[in-house]
C-alpha cells in the first residue's frame, strides 16, 4: 500500500473513529491526522495500521486504540507548552502523538526491547522532544519531574502514590485503573492541593496491566 493510500485511511480513521466519537480539541485531531500509525506497528500489520482496535506489538503487548490515544490525549487538556510523563511507551505511536501536543514529552517503558524500538521509530519521525527511558514507570520519572499532566497507558490497582507526588498542583493524570485482566475504569485525576486531588471517571476500558513496585507483581 503507498504513502498515500495510509494517508487517506488516516484521514477516514480520523473521520469516523474519533471526530463522529466525539473527541473535538482541533489539536489533538490534527496530530492524530498528522502521525502514521503504520510506521509504529510491527511490519506484518502495517496493512491493519487503521484498524478500529488495538492491535499487538513486540515482546506481546499492545498499541492502544486510536480513539482511546485521542480520549486520553484530549482529557490532557494539553495547551501546548506543558511538559507531559508518558507511563508505556510501548510501540511510541502515543508518544509521537503528544510530541505534537506539548513542549516536553518523557516516556518510560519497561520493556527494554520496545524502548529501544520506539526511541528508533521516534526519531525516524523527529520527534525531538521526546525522551525515551527503559525503566518501571510505575515510579514515574522523577528527574524531570514535575510534570503538568502524566499519562498511564497500561492498567493498574490504584493511581501510584509515586506519580500523583510527580503532578503539579492543577496538573491532571489519565490513567486505566480496576482489575488486573477484567473491569477498569479510565480516570482522571486533578491534583487540586498538596494533599488534595479530584477523581472523574471518563470510560470503561480494556487495557494489559501496569507491573511494577507501584503497579502489579511482574
Ligand atoms: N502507549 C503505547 C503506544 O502508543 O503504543 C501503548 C502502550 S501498551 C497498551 C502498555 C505498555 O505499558 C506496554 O508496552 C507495557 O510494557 C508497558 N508497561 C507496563 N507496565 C509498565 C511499567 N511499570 N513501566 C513502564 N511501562 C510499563
Amino acid at each position: 500500500m503507498s504513502r498515500i493510500d495510509f494517508e487517506a485511511r488516516r484521514q477516514a480513521m480520523v473521520a469516523q473513529q474519533i471526530e463522529a466519537r466525539g473527541i473535538t480539541d482541533p489539536r489533538v485531531l490534527a496530530a492524530m491526522r498528522a502521525v502514521p500509525r503504520e510506521d509504529f506497528v510491527s511490519p506484518g500489520w502495517r496493512e491493519q495500521a487503521y484498524h478500529d482496535g488495538p492491535l499487538p506489538i513486540e515482546a506481546e503487548q499492545t498499541i492502544s486504540q486510536p480513539y482511546i490515544v485521542a480520549l486520553m490525549c484530549e482529557a490532557l487538556l494539553l495547551k501546548g507548552d506543558e511538559r507531559v510523563l508518558e507511563v508505556g511507551t510501548g510501540s511510541g505511536y502515543a508518544a509521537a502523538v503528544l510530541s505534537r501536543l506539548a513542549a516536553e514529552v518523557y516516556s518510560v517503558e519497561c520493556i527494554a526491547e520496545l524502548a529501544d524500538l520506539a526511541t528508533k521509530r521516534l526519531a525516524a519521525h523527529r520527534c525531538t522532544n521526546v525522551a525515551v527511558h527503559a525503566g518501571d514507570g510505575s515510579l514515574g520519572w522523577p528527574d524531570a519531574a514535575p510534570y503538568d499532566a502524566i499519562v498511564v497507558t497500561a492498567a493498574g490497582p490504584d493511581v501510584p502514590a509515586a506519580l500523583k507526588a510527580q503532578l503539579k498542583i492543577g496538573g491532571r493524570l489519565v490513567m486505566p485503573v480496576g482489575e488486573r485482566h477484567g473491569l477498569q475504569e479510565l480516570l482522571r485525576l486533578t491534583r487540586t492541593g498538596e494533599h488534595d486531588e479530584r477523581r472523574e471517571r471518563l470510560l470503561p476500558v480494556r487495557f494489559v496491566p501496569l507491573t511494577g513496585q507501584q503497579g502489579w507483581p511482574a
